[in-house]
């Protein structure tokens, strides 16, 4: 068999089981209102929370460095690819997170990795939840400790694995913030305090949260007044650009400069980037008009969407996860959105269990009334149509 015979074979098993997946071109910037294929669309399925991504004073601030410091920064953080934009930007995360000290990392996807690849030792044990993002899961694999998983935000289940856990040598509790799918909160009041008693450490993966879960949208640290061990995040969703970051201990980020392979072997983000993210710090720290506008767009959207007889899954995060139950009708409900101008994908098997198949909703503070009321109607006329609310 030639090599792309065999791929196509794998690529059609893809294709019977409907987890096939294609690009889609966006012709234009991110924005809630978007050309995507050539067709118009309000975007209601995009993570630039605070609208930040398109803000000209990021685009600004990156100019001005990209002309000063050039596309690329050329090499590796330990060698020369280290800048004194880096350096800013870390001493602003770390700022902003309330911890001593910042590391970047290329992404949220590699900092996961970093961490749990270099953090847990051979005989420690890693517990984490079932709904985990992909990098905590590969992050997990990729430890010489083991892993366990306990059932998503269950704290008895947590605890009995706790207690399991006493012969290991050190626990890890690594949980994400905010949840990716469900737009759940983690408990991490309950989590810390289940850590002190069973002697364990916690990892959260803060990346829907940094920018706006919490008062002056620090994350969930913030939102429970608390402080886990290890904060991880992503420049990539509220704060409009890209990069990871760790945040905690100087100890902490020391030990990773020092082991965590996905830092040390990486080429640095370009300095331009790190200016716009600085800038992007700046005004999510200084302008709540944005956050409360966000806040006010998910409350509408899911009172709205709960009021018509939906179940609408997860807290008061701007990820609003609509449940349809059939895998195909959550295709056939994305696919009428599409048609009348809406783009919010289905989510189905194997990401979601078969019968919590769901439209999933993200929404940022530039949707206006307009385009909400559009999304409401369209929820009321499909959901008709389809048979789908009470
Ligand atoms: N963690 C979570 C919970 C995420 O949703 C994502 C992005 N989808 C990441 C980490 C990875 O972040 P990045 O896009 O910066 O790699």
């Amino acid at each position: 068999m030639c090599f792309d015979e065999w791929l196509n074979i794998r690529l059609n098993k893809a294709k019977e089981a409907g987890t096939y997946r294609q690009l889609r071109v966006m012709d234009t910037a991110p924005r809630p209102r978007m050309s995507i294929n050539g067709q118009k669309q309000i975007v209601c399925s995009s993570n630039n929370y605070l609208g930040l991504a398109n803000d000209i004073r990021l685009v600004q601030a990156a100019k001005d460095v990209l002309h000063a410091f050039g596309a690329g920064s050329s090499g590796s953080r330990l060698t020369t690819g280290n800048t004194q934009w880096h350096e800013r930007l870390e001493r602003k995360i770390a700022g902003f997170k309330g911890t001593e000290a910042a590391l970047l990392f290329s992404n949220g996807y590699l900092a996961n990795v970093g961490v749990l690849s270099s953090l847990p030792e051979k005989g420690d044990i890693l517990l984490s939840d079932q709904l985990n993002h992909a990098s905590i899961i590969d992050g997990c694999r990729l430890s010489k400790a083991d892993t366990t998983i306990y059932n998503h935000i269950d704290m008895g289940d947590l605890e009995a694995k706790l207690k399991d856990s006493r012969p290991y040598q050190r626990r890890f509790i690594v949980t994400d913030g905010v949840f990716s799918m469900d737009g759940t909160i983690a408990p991490l009041d309950q989590i810390l305090s289940l850590a002190n008693r069973y002697h364990a450490y916690v990892i959260v993966d803060d990346a829907h949260a940094t920018g706006v879960i919490g008062e002056n949208g620090r994350g969930t640290s913030e939102f429970y007044g608390a402080s886990p061990d290890v904060v991880i995040g992503t420049l990539s969703k509220a704060v409009g650009t890209e990069g990871g970051f760790v945040a905690g201990s100087r100890t902490l980020i020391n030990f990773l400069l020092n082991h965590a392979r996905t830092f040390i072997f990486q080429t640095a983000i370009p300095p331009a980037s790190c200016a716009a993210s600085y800038t992007a710090l700046e005004i999510i720290q200084h302008d709540k008009k944005k956050r409360q506008r966000l806040l006010a767009n998910v409350t509408k959207i899911r009172t709205e969407l709960q009021t018509m007889g939906y179940d609408v899954k997860g807290d008061l995060t701007p990820i609003i996860p609509v449940i349809i139950g059939d895998p195909q009708m959550a295709v056939n409900f994305s696919e009428r959105l599409r048609e009348q101008g809406i783009y919010a994908p289905a989510i189905r098997p194997p990401t979601v269990v078969r019968e919590e198949s769901r439209i999933r909703l993200t929404v940022t503070s530039d949707h206006g009334s307009g385009e909400i009321e559009h999304l409401l109607a369209l929820f009321q006329f499909i959901g008709k149509e389809l048979n789908r609310a009470l």
